[in-house]
C-alpha cells in the first residue's frame, strides 16, 4: 500500500518506519525542512532504540522517504496518516491547530478515494472537525458533489511507548480503530494484519469510543502514578516504606506489579497534556472530573517532593552548594524532556542559589538547546562519575539502566559527602547505609 504519514516526530517517525520495514511504500512528511534534510541523510533527529537501523535500510531500499512537500504525497497516497503534535492549548484543552490545519491540505490535494487515519491523540469528536475540513476544502475545489473524491475517517490512537517503540508498534498489544465504514476498516485491517500474525488483536470501533480510548488509556496509567504518589506520601507520614506497601499490594493479581512505582511525578509529551485534555473535555461536557483533576494536582505536588527534601536537609538557602543529578529525560531510554520532573527540581534548587551539574546518557543535548537553556547555574558532565565529582549530594530523577547497580565506593569518592537522594527508589535502604550513605528516598 501507498502511504503517507503527516508528521515525522516521536510517533510519526516510528509509525512510517514500521510500515516501511512491513512492505508498504511510505513516504513521511515534515514541514520542519531542517529535519526533513537530516533524515534524509538518516540522521535521526530523536533517540529510540531500534530506529536508526530500520530508518537506514528501508530509506536505501526505497521503501522510505521523506520530504517537506505535502502536495504529491495526498494526491499520490492511499492511505494518510495524521500524526502531528496536538499540544496543550492555554485553557488545558488539546491544541488541533496542526491537525486541522493537515485536513485542509488533504483536502485541498487529494485527487481519488483515501483513507484519512488520525494517529494523533485527539479529543472526541475530532474525527468530525477533521471530516469538514476536508469536505470545506473539497466543496471550493469541485462545485459538484458528484465529482468530489471520497474518503473514510478512521481513527487509530497511538499507544506506543517511548524507549520501546518499536517493539510496540512492530509487536502491539493491540491495534484500536474507530471506523464508521467497512471499506476503510478493511483497508486497516489489511495494512495492520501483518504485524499480528500469531494471533489477531485489531479491536474495531465506532470513531469517538476509539478517540476516548487513547485518553483513557492514558489518564488510567497516570492515575495509578498519581495514586501510589499520594500512597508514598501518607507512608512517610505514618512511618510506613512504600517499598514494602507496593510489592505487598503488587502481589494482589487483581492489582499487579505494574505503574505502581512512587517517584517523583510522570512527566512526557502525553500524560501531563492527556489527562488535561480529558478533564477540559469533560468540563465542556458539563462534567467535573475530579478523579482527573486529582490525578493532576498530585503529580504537579510530587514533582517538588525532591526539592522539598532536599531543602530540608540543606536549608532554604542552597548558595555555594553543588547536587549533582542523575537522568533528565522523563524517562529512560529517550532523549525527550517534555514535562519532565528534572526541569521542575533542577529549576527549584538553582533559584535557591545551588549549582547543578548535570549527566544524562541521552538527554543532553535537549537540556542544554531547549528545556535549561537559559539556566547558567547547570554545567553538564559526560559521564555518572565525573558528574558527582565535588558535589555536596547526588540526585538520581531518571532510572537509566546504568544508574541500577553503579559502583557505590566510587561515587562515595567523589562525592564531598555520601547523601543521595533517589527519586525513582532504586536502591535498597539498608544496603546504602551499610554502604555508609545517608539514603532519601520517596514514601519512606
Ligand atoms: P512530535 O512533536 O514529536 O512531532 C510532531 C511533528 O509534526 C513535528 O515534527 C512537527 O514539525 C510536525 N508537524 C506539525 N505540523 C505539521 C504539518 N502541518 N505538516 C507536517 N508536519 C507537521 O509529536 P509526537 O510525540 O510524535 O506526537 C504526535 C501525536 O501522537 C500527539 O498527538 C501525541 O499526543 C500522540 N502520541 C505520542 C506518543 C509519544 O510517546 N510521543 C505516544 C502516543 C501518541
Amino acid at each position: 500500500m501507498k502511504i503517507s504519514v503527516i508528521g515525522t516526530g516521536y510517533v510519526g517517525l516510528v509509525t512510517g518506519a514500521c510500515f516501511a520495514q512491513m512492505g508498504n511504500k511510505v513516504t513521511c512528511v515534515d514541514i520542519d525542512k531542517q529535519k526533513i534534510e537530516k533524515l534524509k541523510q538518516n540522521i535521526i533527529p530523536i533517540y529510540e532504540p531500534g530506529l536508526e537501523e530500520i530508518v537506514i535500510k528501508n530509506q536505501s531500499n526505497g521503501s522510505l522517504k521523506f520530504t517537506s512537500e505535502i502536495h504529491a504525497e495526498i494526491e499520490n497516497s492511499d492511505v494518510v496518516f495524521i500524526a502531528v503534535g496536538t499540544p496543550m492549548g492555554e485553557d488545558g484543552s488539546a491544541d488541533l491547530q496542526y491537525v486541522l490545519s493537515v485536513a485542509e491540505s488533504i483536502g485541498r490535494y487529494m485527487q481519488h478515494y483515501l483513507v484519512v487515519v488520525d494517529k494523533s491523540t485527539v479529543p472526541v469528536g475530532t474525527a468530525d472537525k477533521v471530516r469538514d475540513a476536508i469536505n470545506q476544502q473539497l466543496e471550493i475545489r469541485y462545485a459538484d458533489q458528484a465529482s468530489r473524491p471520497t474518503f473514510d475517517m478512521i481513527s487509530n490512537p497511538e499507544f506506543l511507548k517511548e524507549g520501546m517503540a518499536i517493539n510496540d508498534f512492530m509487536r502491539p498489544d493491540r491495534v484500536v480503530i474507530g471506523a464508521d465504514s467497512e471499506r476503510g476498516l478493511k483497508i486497516m485491517h489489511d495494512l495492520y494484519t501483518p504485524f499480528m500474525k500469531n494471533h489477531d488483536r485489531f479491536i474495531s470501533m465506532d470513531i469517538k469510543s476509539a478517540e476516548m480510548t487513547k485518553y483513557t488509556a492514558n489518564a488510567m496509567l497516570a492515575t495509578k502514578i498519581s495514586f501510589m504518589n499520594e500512597i508514598s506520601n501518607i507512608c512517610e507520614r505514618v512511618g510506613a516504606d512504600i517499598n514494602k506497601v507496593r510489592t505487598g499490594i503488587g502481589s494482589d493479581s487483581r492489582i499487579g506489579y505494574s505503574f505502581i512505582y512512587p517517584g517523583c511525578g510522570y512527566g512526557g509529551s502525553c500524560f501531563p497534556k492527556d489527562v488535561q485534555a480529558l478533564a477540559k473535555t469533560a468540563k465542556d461536557f458539563g462534567y467535573t472530573p475530579r478523579i482527573l483533576e486529582a490525578v493532576e494536582a498530585v503529580n504537579y505536588d510530587q514533582k517538588k517532593v525532591i526539592g522539598n527534601k532536599v531543602i530540608k536537609r540543606f536549608g532554604e538557602d542552597l548558595s555555594g552548594l553543588t547536587f549533582a543529578v542523575w537522568g533528565l529525560a522523563f524517562k529512560p531510554e529517550t532523549d525527550d524532556m517534555r514535562e519532565a520532573s528534572a526541569i521542575t527540581i533542577i529549576n527549584e534548587l538553582t533559584q535557591r542559589g545551588a549549582n547543578i551539574k548535570a549527566y544524562d546518557p541521552k538527554a543532553q543535548h535537549e537540556a542544554k538547546a531547549f528545556y535549561l537553556k537559559d539556566n547558567d547555574n547547570v554545567s553538564y558532565a559526560n559521564s555518572k562519575y565525573d558528574v558527582l565529582d565535588d558535589a555536596d549530594a547526588a540526585i538520581l530523577i531518571t532510572e537509566w539502566q546504568e544508574f541500577r547497580s553503579p559502583d557505590f565506593d566510587e561515587v562515595k569518592k567523589r562525592l564531598k559527602q555520601p547523601i543521595f537522594f533517589d527519586g525513582r527508589n532504586q536502591f535498597s535502604s539498608t544496603r546504602m547505609q551499610e554502604l555508609g550513605f545517608e539514603y532519601i528516598q520517596i514514601g519512606v
